[in-house]
């Protein structure tokens, strides 16, 4: 064998060490996931519950990854066909089998379920954390819709709706439940939803036909459609709107009057099928007060979207931090391997903390939110959770999309294959999933709207001060120390973008959105590094708490704590 075919073979053996040391289970490999659930609601942590999240993670590592691997490929991508055999429209989307493989995954474990509960939501993100790892897999955002679907049924749906639909919806088979679609976006327009135009027009027996365009219709062969449309002799913008239920199809099983024009070629989440729709009287029912519909919808609909896009993104962030960490690990350059270098060092710290920075604050929020949508919430609880979850849909998204890329980064050449790992899929469903519910804009636009009419941030720094607050160790305490002055610093900041007009003020929250998120990230990744069940605190929590600061605070107010090099590497672990 000469010097040349050995080294080819040694690195291949590398590469194939790395392949080998992918994790079996995500839930297992991934402990932050059970430690944030036991911060955050350790009743939930029963032993039922536990064996249900390790099942399902190792299902999500091994059949879930490898069918969204296949449905994934150009050629299994999902087709629109029209026609049944002997010449019925039937507006079917025909998937690959691999994309059953991956819902029978999802469902069946039951995360639907778990919103007929009090509680349910974070034991659904639960579940959803780990599906996410796999990116879109063809059902991640039918799973947000369709939990936007029972949630706005279960709190303002007519008893006939919620009898007929609501089983469907929660059930855990996946061959007899119901999933969901929501239809918002025109082609003339997606943030300005007030200025949608498809109708709805009454009917005699109380239920509305359907006219008009949806421009993005995602999970287009969904069972049921939640979506927008102009109420007769309304007034204009977002008042005008309607909340209305299209069944898929009409009794007997043709399809509800709606034609499907096409299937958009997507950069990403591209096993999930996104359309263009064409409603030509669609029989429809009004999902609580007519009047009231864009109401609805945000409170039920898009706030708890955005919440399972905070989690989708965040699954998706600590798949790419674990595969670059381990690929760093096995991956060798001039003579040694790259893990020992600064640079990859630097990368996986910075893919590690903001990865469990998401989950941790999103976890957190996630309790809060339900009591927001229940109507069980404090005013105080209500403002927190409004702002938080704007703010978090925003930054998630972004430190997904910058975590995808440095995995992409750490893999070297390799990190460009598709064929090679999951970084690219991921990075281009990260960059879809950043515009979902709401872009950066629209979000911040939404959070200047709400400075203007009151004093929603101070709900927010209050949580903050009381988190940082609470903190004792001696570990903790540079944060704690640096956390007044912090505080008061991006309270004044975000307090003077109140002067400025409303488009200028969108701009410099924007500005502030990676600052204001990371206080708030900081503080609940220090909670979780001082929790202590069983004697088990989490010192790694506290140092990715610092080095969070210090990325994305530092610049504002200043860095804290120790040698920068030394935190990274002990947040890297490698
Ligand atoms: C793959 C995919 C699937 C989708 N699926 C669905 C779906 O199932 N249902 C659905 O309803 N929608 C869906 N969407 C649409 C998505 O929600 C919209 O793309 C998004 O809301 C933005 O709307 P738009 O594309 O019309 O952009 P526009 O609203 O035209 O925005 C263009 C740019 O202008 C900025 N902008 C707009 N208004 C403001 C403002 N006030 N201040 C500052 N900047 C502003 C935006 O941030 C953006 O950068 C999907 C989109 C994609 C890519």
């Amino acid at each position: 064998m000469t010097q040349a075919t050995s080294r080819i073979t040694a690195g291949r053996a590398d590469l194939a060490a790395w392949k080998a040391a992918q994790p079996a289970n995500f839930f297992r490999a991934e402990p932050l996931l059970a430690q944030t659930l036991s911060l955050v609601a350790p009743e939930s942590l029963t032993p039922d519950f536990i064996a249900r999240l390790d099942t399902h993670g190792a299902a999500c590592a091994t059949e879930l990854d490898e069918a969204a691997t296949i449905n994934n490929r150009p050629w299994n991508l999902p087709r629109l066909e029209r026609y049944d055999a002997i010449g019925n429209r039937t507006e079917e989307i025909e998937n690959h089998p691999s994309y059953h493989d991956a819902g029978r995954v999802i469902y069946e474990s039951g995360l639907m379920g778990e919103l007929a509960h009090e509680g349910g939501l974070l034991r659904s993100l639960a579940f959803f954390t780990l599906s996410s790892m796999c990116g879109e897999a063809a059902h991640n955002c039918p799973v947000a819709c369709t939990a936007g679907i029972i949630s706005s049924l279960s709190a303002v749906g007519s008893p006939e709706l919620r009898a007929a639909y609501l089983p469907g919806l929660l059930s855990r088979s996946y061959k007899t439940r119901l999933d969901g679609a929501q239809f918002l976006t025109e082609v003339q327009g997606g943030s300005d939803v007030g200025a949608g135009d498809t109708r709805a027009l009454p009917l005699a027996d109380g239920s509305f036909a359907i006219h008009g365009e949806k421009w993005f219709c995602s999970n287009a062969g969904a069972d049921l459609i939640l979506m927008t449309a102009r109420y007769p002799d309304g007034p204009e913008g977002t008042s005008g709107l309607g909340l209305f239920l299209v069944a898929k199809t009409l009794p007997g099983g043709a399809p509800n009057h709606f034609v499907i024009r096409r299937l958009k070629d997507k950069l990403g989440t591209r096993s999930m099928p996104s359309g263009e729709i064409d409603f030509q009287g669609a029989i429809a029912h009004s999902v609580g007060p007519l009047r009231d519909g864009f109401k609805t919808v945000m409170r039920y609909v898009i706030n708890l979207s955005r919440i399972y896009n905070a989690i989708a993104v965040t699954g998706a962030a600590l798949r790419a931090a674990s595969v670059a960490a381990s690929y760093a690990r096995h991956r060798r350059a001039f003579g040694g391997p790259i893990a020992e270098y600064a640079s990859v060092i630097d990368l996986v710290a910075a893919m590690r903390s903001d990865a469990a920075a998401s989950l941790v604050a999103t976890l957190s929020l996630a309790p809060a939110a339900e009591r927001a949508m229940r109507g069980t919430a404090s005013a105080d609880e209500q403002s927190f959770v409004r702002f938080a979850t704007n703010l978090n849909k925003v930054v998630t998204a972004r430190l997904a999309v910058e975590t995808t890329l440095r995995g992409i980064e750490t893999l070297g050449g390799n990190g460009a294959i598709e064929s090679f790992s999951i970084l690219p899929r991921l990075h281009r469903d990260m960059i879809v999933c950043e515009n979902w519910e709401g872009t950066p804009n629209v979000l911040c636009a939404q959070m200047a709207r709400d400075l203007h009419r009151g004093r929603i941030d101070d709900a927010f720094f209050a949580h903050v001060s009381a988190r940082f607050e609470a903190l004792s160790s001696e570990a903790a305490r540079p944060l704690a120390e640096a956390a007044p002055a912090a505080i008061a610093e991006l309270a004044a900041r975000l307090d003077a973008t109140r002067a400025l007009p409303h488009d200028r003020a969108t701009l410099a929250i924007k500005r502030l959105s990676v600052p204001l998120a990371a206080l708030w990230y900081a503080a609940e990744l220090a909670r979780l590094g001082e929790h202590d069940p069983d004697g088990q605190k989490q010192p790694w929590a506290l140092q990715a708490a610092l080095h969070l600061w210090n990325r994305h605070l530092g610049p504002t107010v200043g860095a804290i704590g120790g040698d920068e090099y030394e935190l990274a590497r002990a947040v890297a672990a490698l």
